[in-house]
């Protein structure tokens, strides 16, 4: 069945162009969804500017109470909520390497951070993932996402002296202290990031501890300024 799907889906797309990656109807011939789908897609309205939590609309200085003691990130800027479709297309991309879903969350992200009133980072900092994990999977999510951000917002990528020391990412099982414990001391930064506003770009932001202990580290390094721009919010 895969084998047919990939087979009629190459067929299709010979002879009718890109497909929906959700219906299989045509899609733009710039993006991999179709209006209809798009449009019904779970899109993250009021949210807290710092660590992109949904909030009612009715919460006027949009900071969550967390944030208010103790800020996430400088600037927050989030696409989805992390429901139906949205885990989907980003699970098929993690487990099932769907790379068409890494060009349309990508896209879909810088269309929100362009919508965004909120001045450009000099860097985009794709979340990275223990070596470990990166040669599992082959490829690394976030710097996929990333790559689709850079050219439409004007943003290069910093690559490399950003490392994850442990392979935190399968930590679902652990109670919530345990995961704070686990990425606190989770990534190093060997490079001076000299005063730079950067950006941090994730896949899903759940709690908030990778962020927070990768942001830190950035700061460490020197940055003067660190946002957070992530496809989905849990
Ligand atoms: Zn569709
Ligand atoms: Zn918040």
């Amino acid at each position: 069945m895969p084998f047919l799907y990939r087979w009629s889906k190459s067929i299709q797309s010979a002879l009718l162009g890109p497909a929906c990656v959700l219906c299989h109807a045509p899609a733009p011939l710039t993006q991999d969804i179709c209006a209809d789908c798009k449009a019904e897609l779970p899109w993250l309205q009021a949210a807290c500017q710092h660590c992109a939590l949904a909030l009612s609309e009715l919460a006027a200085d949009r900071v969550c109470p967390d944030c208010r003691k103790r800020p996430l990130a400088d600037r927050a800027i989030a696409a989805l909520h992390y429901r139906p479709p949205a885990d989907w297309l980003v699970t098929r991309l993690k487990f099932g390497a769907r790379m068409p879903h890494a060009r349309l969350l990508g896209d879909l992200l810088a269309e929100r951070i362009s919508a965004v009133d909120s001045p450009r980072p000099d860097w985009l900092v794709p979340v990275p993932l223990h070596p470990s994990n990166l040669r599992k999977r082959g490829f690394n999510q976030a710097e996929r996402i990333a790559r689709r951000l850079a050219e439409p917002l004007a943003v290069p990528i910093a690559v490399g002296g950003i490392e994850r020391r442990l392979a935190t990412e399968r930590q679902s099982t652990l109670a919530a202290s345990a995961r704070r414990a686990n990425v606190r001391n989770a990534f190093a930064c060997d490079r001076d990031l000299g005063d730079a506003h950067v950006a941090i770009v994730d896949d899903v932001v759940t709690t908030g501890h990778t962020a927070r202990a990768l942001a830190a580290c950035l700061r460490h390094a020197g940055a003067r300024r660190v946002d957070l721009y992530a496809v989905a919010r849990a």
